[in-house]
């Protein structure tokens, strides 16, 4: 199959519905073949900017482009974008074949062409010998190829994936997680899909624009938003955070002196993401503190703080406690192996930061 790659770019985009704002002056540039996720909790407006490209809904201010070429007064049938629905939308009591057939039918394409581009559609996602049956007889994850299919085979310039694995349990989820980033690759086409669950997004997308209210907070990858959050909504959403509020105060020669609030002052070594002064919030991953218990030689180069268990978690992979240090609680992974004891709630411990790996945010 023939697949374009289109850049998308939406441009102060705003949406309300009466005097509720739902989308507000979004701004967001998605190359030509990326796989692109718009990651937010519910409410946040990611389906209605998911929309917004397919034409289903109007913005009422900004300019939406693709390939630089503004659409936003293009109706959704001419807009050659491609939509997956989060219920599939399959229909019932048509063949595998002739769901996938469907847009083609539609766009009066030769029957040797419909023949060949359904054949291709359904072997690109594995299912060439489906085409008899109904999507009743086929699997969750088995419709959601058919979907698939079917939205591909129109050779649309951009896909559009609106929730598409929530339709399916656990373990299909994690197998069609790496599916579909395969076919994604495999395709090339520009793809963005709308998740809540920011694992999901995580371990398929390239990039992803984080959403909260309505306001695009940051773009970037995954490790770029995981480990340099640039606010507290993203630092707390994407992945476990440490959230300290507090003030920074002067501090002599190269160190930085960051008084956390209910906690103390603690010192670090300036680096280029310090703010100067005044208040803000420190950021650090559960994993980047080290625990243990009070008499054990410590490694000088972290920030130590003693604290009392409050509660404790086996993972498996590793232990995640809670600990209380003055009045804030701080959470802490311990990486496991068989034999290692846990810190029972109430223990005292000595937590030790990595300041390497603390953020700091305006507040
Ligand atoms: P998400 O996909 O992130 O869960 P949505 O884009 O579906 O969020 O919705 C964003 C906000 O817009 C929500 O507060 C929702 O109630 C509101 N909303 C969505 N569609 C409509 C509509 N047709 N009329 C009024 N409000 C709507």
């Amino acid at each position: 199959m023939n697949m374009n790659k289109a850049s998308l770019e939406a441009r102060h985009i705003s949406l309300s519905y009466g005097s509720t704002e739902v989308l507000r002056d979004i701004t967001l540039k998605i190359e030509p073949g990326e796989f692109f996720a718009l990651l937010g909790p519910s409410g946040s407006g990611k389906s209605t900017l998911l929309r917004l490209i397919a034409g289903f809904n109007q913005h009422q201010r900004g300019e939406l482009l693709v390939d630089g070429q503004d659409i936003t007064g293009t109706p959704p049938h001419l807009r050659n974008v491609g939509m997956v629905f989060q219920n599939y939308a399959l229909w019932p009591h048509m063949t595998v074949w002739d769901n996938v057939a469907f847009g083609l039918v539609e766009r009066r394409e030769s029957r040797d062409a419909i023949q060949r581009k359904v054949g291709a559609a359904l072997e690109l996602v594995g299912l060439q010998d489906y085409g008899q049956r109904r999507p009743g007889q086929l699997s969750g994850g088995q419709q959601q190829r058919v979907a698939l299919a079917r939205t591909i085979v129109i050779e649309p310039k951009l896909l559009l994936l609106d929730e598409p694995l929530s339709n399916l349990d656990k373990q299909l989820r994690v197998q069609m997680r790496e599916e579909l980033k395969n076919l994604q690759r495999k395709l090339g086409l520009t793809t963005i899909f709308v998740t809540h669950d920011q694992e999901e997004a995580m371990t398929t997308a390239d990039r992803m624009a984080v959403l909260d209210k309505g306001i695009l907070q940051q773009v970037g990858s995954a490790a770029g938003l995981y480990d340099f959050p640039s606010n507290r909504f993203v630092a707390g959403f994407v992945g476990t955070a440490n959230l300290i509020d507090g003030e920074v105060v002067s501090a002599p020669g190269d160190a930085l002196a960051f008084r956390a609030t209910g906690l103390g002052e603690l010192r670090f070594p300036r680096s280029d993401n310090t703010p100067a002064k005044g208040a803000a919030a420190m950021v650090f991953r559960p994993h980047q503190v080290h625990i243990t218990v009070g008499d054990e030689q410590v490694d000088a180069s972290r920030v130590w703080v003693n604290g009392l268990v409050e509660s404790a978690e086996f993972l498996g992979e590793f232990s995640r406690y809670r600990v209380r240090v003055g009045e804030v609680a701080m959470v802490a992974d311990q990486a496991h192996y068989a034999g290692l004891a846990m810190f029972a709630p109430g223990a005292p411990v000595r937590l030790g930061i990595d300041p390497t790996q603390v953020r700091f945010l305006d507040r």
